[in-house]
């Protein structure tokens, strides 16, 4: 999964990315993912995973893990700009949801691009550069459905009544991700790749002193009236905090945070907001090599599931032995839960579920 972390300049983007990269620092452990000065690897917090490991004893434990890419340059006429403007453009397509960070704290030595802060603003001036963008890819689309309508095939007549509102939409200066679609139009509009189309989370960015004081903040308030407008969520962070955590050692982290009044990092609140938005979920794998979580999308029946591990699981797959991970944790081994019947054997139709700890069985 990849996020992209968007916002104006001197919004505190580069100082939670900071944090990010430093929390990050085994990513060594993930050549999986490409890593290029602007991606920064997080593993997703998950204590099931220790709890599975006390059980098992396993050679590694392996989180799942989350990419943010830093997309610099989004700033007002970017979506005109040559060079620099399509560079963001590219980057910021390839990525699953977009983490856009908005300056809610006042600091007199820190300019702000537009001389005031204001949240409400801020968020307008980057949506309209992402909406310019996804209307100029629209309108070659339109064009280009223009002339096979002459065909008299009715497919490109529903397509070019979608278009046209989704073009409506986006020229009124909201974001087609607050536009509703039936499951027809949304595949159609999918194929369109709009980047207001991605799920959006917004980062209020809030000074050290007010995140024990969150009632207080103004800022942070017009920016949780706006993400409501368009059904988005809001979550606090503190990037400069955030950059302090991620220096401490795992010991003085419960401590710091503790003394903070806080009961997680922001970071990690951060992740999990993410995995809620893009509906993710994870299963999770033990032995005595090693304990394992996977990221599947909700709804992910059990062969795909078994198709993140390898293509031949899925390929092979025969069924899925599965417990959940809280009945296995009230059994307390793996063959009591197999003695209560709590381990059950589940076909191809299977969904799969938040915590399910499986062990597939497939032919090679
Ligand atoms: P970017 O341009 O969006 O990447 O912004 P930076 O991360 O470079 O931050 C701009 C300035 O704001 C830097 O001087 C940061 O130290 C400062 N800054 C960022 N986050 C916070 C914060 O949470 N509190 C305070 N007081 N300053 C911050």
């Amino acid at each position: 999964m990849k996020l992209g972390i968007v916002g104006l300049p001197n919004v505190g983007k580069s100082t939670l990315f900071n944090a990010i990269t430093k929390a990050g620092a085994e990513s060594a452990n993930y050549p999986f993912c490409t890593i290029e000065p602007n991606v920064g690897i997080v593993a997703v917090p998950d204590e099931r995973l220790d709890k599975l490991a006390e059980m098992y004893n396993p050679e590694k434990i392996t989180p799942t893990v989350i990419e943010f890419v830093d997309i610099a340059g989004l700033v007002k006429g970017a979506s005109k700009g040559e060079g620099l403007g399509n560079k963001f453009l590219s980057h910021i397509r390839e990525v699953d949801a977009i983490v856009h960070v908005v300056r809610c704290f006042e600091d007199g030595n820190i300019v702000h691009v537009d001389g005031s802060i204001g949240p409400k603003r801020d968020v307008e001036t980057i949506n309209l550069e992402l909406i310019f963008a996804d209307l100029e890819m629209l309108e070659r689309r339109i064009d280009r459905t223009r002339k096979n309508l002459k065909s008299g095939d009715k497919k490109f007549q529903i397509e070019m009544e979608l278009y046209e509102s989704v073009k409506a939409h986006l020229e009124s200066g909201k974001p087609a991700r607050s536009m509703t679609f039936d499951s027809e139009q949304q595949q159609i509009v999918d194929q369109l790749f709009l980047i207001t189309l991605k799920p959006v989370l917004y980062a209020g960015n809030v000074s050290e002193n007010d995140l024990s004081s969150l009632e207080a903040n103004k800022f942070l308030a017009e920016l949780k009236e706006i993400a409501a407008d368009e059904g988005s969520e809001v979550m606090v962070i503190c990037a400069k905090v955030e950059e302090e955590i991620a220096q401490l050692a795992d010991e003085e982290k419960a401590d710091f945070l503790e003394a903070m009044g806080l009961d997680e990092s922001g970071l990690d609140k951060l992740i999990k907001a993410s995995y809620k938005i893009l509906g993710l979920i994870s299963y999770l794998t033990a032995g005595p090599q090693e304990v394992r979580a996977w990221t599947i999308i909700k709804g992910t029946k059990a062969p795909q599931a078994a198709g993140k591990i390898h293509s031949d699981f899925e390929r092979g797959f025969i069924r899925a032995e599965i417990v959940a991970y809280n009945d296995l944790m009230a059994c307390g081994t793996y063959n009591t839960a197999k003695e209560k019947g709590l381990v059950r054997s589940e076909g191809k139709e299977y969904v799969m579920q938040d915590g399910d700890v499986t062990l597939f069985r497939f032919n090679v």
